[in-house]
């Protein structure tokens, strides 16, 4: 099996240097998760940059937003957009009573408050506060998604649990001596296992044959059950 030195080596050699989010900040990166749903990065970016320029990447501006601005911008990140619309004066509503209108302040907390204060608005949960905080430079661990999960469970990082969750916390474990301290290190690793698990890991059928690690990897070699994450 490969180290995660290596594996980190492969996939920049397969994908390059990857870029962040354009998002800054808490606010910004809480907006970015809940911009749209389940849509590929660009229909994200659109309704995003939309929001940015129509109405301002802001508390109080999204909160004064009428629907009229707010509705067309959210119908381009697709079904539902009036719940889109809820869940942005959420956040904007939020941020002004909890926290005097800055977000950037759950940086000043310790690590578990922070996460904890970042879970308190839609579609954040511990893998999502643990994200935006290691882009915001605070790192515990690696936060990936579930096509980050996919790669490193079927490399050999742990071992498939009945419960996503219980997956997740195996994989960390597993993971936690061999992970840089650095926190762009870190962000590199979790952008590029992203794009690995969506581009040749894929969930239904990965493409071993023409995967970079598959000389190392548990699954490629017939070694895990071939069950899904
Ligand atoms: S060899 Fe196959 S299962 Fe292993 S990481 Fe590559 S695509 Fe995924």
């Amino acid at each position: 099996m490969h180290t995660f030195h290596q594996l980190m080596t492969l996939l920049k050699r397969e994908y390059g240097k990857p870029s962040p989010p354009p998002a800054k900040g808490p606010f910004e990166l809480v907006m970015w998760e809940n911009a749209c749903y389940l849509l590929p990065d660009d229909r994200r970016l659109d309704v995003f940059e939309a929001l940015r320029r129509q109405v301002g990447l802001n508390a109080e501006s999204i909160l004064s937003a009428p629907d009229e601005v707010l509705l067309p911008i959210a119908r381009r990140g697709g079904i539902r957009p009036e719940v889109r619309v809820s869940r942005w004066r959420e956040i904007a509503a939020t941020t002004l009573n909890e926290f005097a209108g800055n977000l950037d302040v759950v940086l000043t907390r310790p690590y578990a408050e922070a996460r904890k204060a970042l879970k308190q608005f839609p579609m954040i949960g511990d893998p999502g506060a643990e994200k935006i905080l290691l882009f915001c430079g605070l790192a515990s661990g690696l936060p990936v998604d579930s096509n980050g999960l996919r790669v490193l469970e079927r490399v050999g990082w742990g071992r498939q649990q009945k419960s996503y969750a219980a997956t997740y916390r195996a994989v960390q474990a597993a993971l936690k001596p061999e992970l840089p301290s650095n926190s762009d290190r870190l962000v590199e690793a979790h952008l590029l296992l992203r794009e690995h698990g969506k581009t040749l890991c894929k969930y239904q059928v990965p493409l071993c044959d023409q995967c970079p690690l598959a000389a190392g990897c548990k699954y490629a070699a017939g070694e895990t059950f071939r069950r899904q994450i």
